[in-house]
């Protein structure tokens, strides 16, 4: 039997799609403005990735009122070391960049996405505006002044918008027609958590390696998360290695620079790819997170833009609701895609870029690698205008990131 869910009051109703960080954190800046939000959340799976919110992204959560739940598991980042791992001719100096330079208390905290996730749907639980089912998204259909989500229990939920935040095999955009420009890269993404001996000092230290960047980033306590990015054969020897070797390995790429390692959660295997949708919205659906874009774990950007597409939409949709017009118009569906596509593309390209910049044995491009670092080692003005960069996008900044309400 099918039942229909439908909002006839005149409240707008927008459907979330997705109930990872990227439709959680939709669904808390679309209902801050008085919304009513379906929020379509199947059971998730363990999620052993942990995640780095810029600055921007911190402000966000707390004008949400997410913080409260979120900062006893986060651990701040407050210098980032670059050293060069290479065995090349050519290396680079070590650089470090300091948040006190840019007048922040940190660039970003370090969290592991278990109980990132877990203080999310608290916040999202306690919001009266957020409707929650347990469910998943079969079929979207598109009308002229509405969208119809049918889901896996049999009912549909009608809604004005429908914001697709279910992930990279986005069932939505599927329905949308919406293709994907994809980018695959020979390396991944191996990940785990490790305590050690030494503190950290809310260090993060990236070493650029031959096959891409070794990262460690403080966690709270004397624990650290690695993404180690590896060749696929050599991803496979570490797969192969009890916990006590490949704790053992990570330490040797760490330069025992934290003393002895020790295994602290599941490990995870990420083949690098990046992806962008060809349209960020079509109809009534818009593309929010991993749907619209996937980035390389490199320089902790994926969620960040995630968070930032959040901000956005419930910007135009809520300025569109407090205007007495259409939430899921072309005008606010067009101004999502105006907005963040550049964000978006931006970042693509500058990881893309740096991956590509370690890989190459050409030697002009090391060269110019090492040259780079070596000036934004000595230029105060040139480190703080790439510091910034990195934090986040300087123009056309969503209010929520900057801490205001939408
Ligand atoms: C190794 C690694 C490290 C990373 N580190 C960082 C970092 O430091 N900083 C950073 O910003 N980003 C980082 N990222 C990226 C970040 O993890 C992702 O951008 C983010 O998790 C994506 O969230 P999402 O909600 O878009 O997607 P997901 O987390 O994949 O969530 C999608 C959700 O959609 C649901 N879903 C699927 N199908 C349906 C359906 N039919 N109906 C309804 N729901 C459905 C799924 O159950 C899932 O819960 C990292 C990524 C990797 C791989």
């Amino acid at each position: 039997m099918t039942s229909k869910t439908t909002t006839t009051d005149s409240v707008p109703h927008i459907v979330v799609a997705g109930g990872g960080a990227a439709g959680l954190v939709s669904a808390l800046a679309l209902a801050s403005g008085g919304l009513a939000v379906t929020l379509i959340a199947p059971p998730r799976t363990r999620d052993p990735r942990t995640t780095a919110l810029m600055d921007g992204s911190v402000k966000a959560l707390k004008a949400l009122g997410a913080w409260e739940a979120l900062e006893p598991y986060a651990s701040p980042l407050r210098v980032m070391r670059l050293v060069d791992g290479t065995k090349r001719l050519l290396r680079a100096p070590e650089v470090a960049f300091r948040a006190d330079e840019l007048k922040l208390d940190a660039f970003a905290w370090n969290f592991e996405n278990e109980p990132l996730l877990a203080a999310l749907d608290a916040t999202v639980a306690g919001r009266p505006n957020i409707r929650r089912i347990a469910a998943k998204v079969d079929h979207v259909r598109q009308g002229e002044a509405g969208v119809s989500v049918a889901l896996d229990d049999g009912t549909t939920v009608e809604a004005a918008l429908l914001a697709a935040a279910d992930g990279r095999n986005s069932p939505c955009r599927r329905d949308a027609g919406i293709a994907m420009r994809t980018r695959e890269y020979p390396q991944v993404a191996v990940t785990a958590t490790l305590a050690h001996t030494r503190p950290h000092g809310d260090i993060s230290t990236e070493f650029h390696t031959e096959t891409g960047p070794f990262t460690l980033v403080p966690l709270p306590g004397e624990r650290s998360s690695v993404v180690c990015v590896v060749s696929a054969k050599e991803a496979e020897a570490l797969a192969a290695l009890d916990d006590i070797a490949f704790a053992r390995a990570m330490e040797k790429r760490a330069h025992s620079l934290l003393g002895a390692m020790r295994l602290d959660s599941v490990r995870g295997s990420f083949p690098l790819s990046a992806r962008t949708a060809e349209r960020f919205s079509r109809g009534r659906t818009v593309l929010v997170g991993e749907a619209a874009h996937i980035i390389p774990p490199i320089g902790a950007q994926g969620l960040n833009l995630g968070i930032r597409d959040a901000a956005t939409l419930a910007e135009l949709v809520i300025e569109a609701m407090r205007a007495g017009e259409d939430i899921g118009g072309a005008h606010v569906t067009d101004a999502y895609e105006t907005r963040r596509r550049s964000d978006v593309e931006g970042r693509s390209f500058a990881v893309d870029l740096f991956n590509r910049s370690l890989l190459t044995d050409f030697l002009p491009v090391q060269g110019l690698r090492g040259m780079g670092l070596w000036l934004l080692g000595r230029s105060p003005t040139l480190r703080r205008r790439v510091m910034r960069e990195g934090v986040g996008p300087t123009r056309d900044i969503p209010r929520l990131l900057a801490g205001e309400p939408v």
